[in-house]
């Protein structure tokens, strides 16, 4: 059945379900509990794409199946792998719409991989419009459904294991989109990806970042969520956080400062904030001061990340003496900070540049939504 016509029927995108609801529809068809069970493991750990390859499922079900469900995957459209080893994956999604995600292998000493992190994407676009960022400048288009996201990390894990021999280790919510706005989809990604009849990772490798959303901040507190939290900061003033990020307008760091301690009382766990370091704007000694006495709001710790500059953006990556400097200070005031270097600085770094590049080689419209 052609796309169109999946459209125009009531059946069941069965990536779309989460597991309870696919043994619902399950016992629905009159199946037997564990045969849900199966057809979970066929979907996110063996890949499969098709009713057909469900072997272990007898026939007649397999078709019953059919009849009410559908499977829809994502498919590559592109790869682009740097110097480095990073690599950028675009996808198609059904509706012409694409995506993308990247893989940033590091490597021990001997060459031999070591954490291998997938950075996923959770939207077509983004609203919020941060001043800095590639997706933001696309506008939004929609948001992803709980396998589009997985589809993204299992297709990579594949990739993965045949280059590197191994499964991927860690999953950041960080590419094209706000996880938190698109959070029922996020949620259920997150407890498929730890299923331990899918990829069966440890929700202690799961960061979700946000530009601070707070009330979904203070769900996850509530839903007391195992993943880790990220806290996409940028700016340590609300004056010049309004500057660069507009939902500091309506959710200013007064805001962000209590959501982040209602999660903090009810999960016990620190937060990582993200700091762009960009030059001559956030790199003063003043900012640092500003950026420790955030991280005394709750158990912290900082990463301070190397921009990549994006083409008609004008902020642009602080210069290495600044970076030493504002690294100093924040040692000065016992803040743990992390320097995270830019990778895949010779192909289409920052998040959304492809997606973006592509689209408009394609002539599609970039529009706000
Ligand atoms: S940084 Fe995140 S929230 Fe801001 S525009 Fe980009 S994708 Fe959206």
């Amino acid at each position: 059945m052609n796309e169109e016509a999946l459209q125009k029927t009531a059946l069941h995108d069965l990536k779309s379900l989460n597991k309870e609801e696919l043994r619902a529809l399950c016992l629905g068809l009159g199946m037997k509990k564990f045969r849900s069970d199966q057809i979970f493991q066929w979907l996110y750990q063996k890949g499969a794409v098709t009713f057909e390859e469900m072997t272990n499922l007898p026939k007649d079900l397999r078709q019953k199946l059919s009849e009410v469900a559908y499977i829809r995957s994502l498919t590559l459209h592109q790869k682009q792998t740097s110097k480095d080893g990073t690599t950028k994956y675009l996808y198609n999604l059904h509706d012409g719409n694409q995506v993308e995600a990247v893989l940033i292998p590091e490597f021990f000493d001997d060459g031999v991989a070591d954490r291998l992190t997938v950075c996923v994407s959770s939207q077509v676009g983004c609203v919020f419009g941060c001043a800095f960022c590639a997706t933001g400048k696309m506008g939004f288009f929609r948001n992803l459904s709980p396998g589009e996201i997985v589809d993204q990390i299992t297709t990579i894990n594949l990739d993965a294991l045949e280059r590197f021999g191994k499964r991927i280790t860690n999953i950041v919510y960080m590419g094209m989109g706000e996880p938190l706005h698109n959070y029922q989809a996020v949620m259920t990604s997150t407890e498929i990806l730890t299923d331990p009849l899918s990829l069966d990772l440890s929700p202690k490798r799961i960061t979700v970042s946000t530009v601070g959303l707070t009330k979904q901040i203070k769900q996850i507190g509530d839903e007391k969520r195992d993943f880790n939290l990220a806290i996409s900061l940028h700016a340590a003033s609300d004056d010049k956080r309004d500057q660069i990020m507009p939902i500091n307008d309506s959710l200013n760091l007064h805001a962000l400062k209590d959501a982040l301690q209602y999660y903090n009382r009810l999960t016990g766990k620190p937060v990582t904030f993200e700091y762009l370091l960009f030059d001559g704007f956030n790199d003063n000694p003043e900012d640092a001061r500003n950026l420790a006495a955030i991280t005394r709001w709750l158990p912290s710790k900082v990463n301070i990340i190397m921009y990549n500059n994006v083409l008609g953006v004008a902020l642009q990556r602080a210069r290495e003496d600044r970076l030493n400097a504002f690294m100093k200070q924040l040692s000065a005031q016992r803040v743990r900070a992390t320097v995270r270097r830019s990778r895949g600085d010779d192909i289409d770094a920052g998040c959304g540049q492809l997606a973006i590049r592509e689209g408009q080689a394609r002539g599609k419209t970039i529009a706000k939504a």
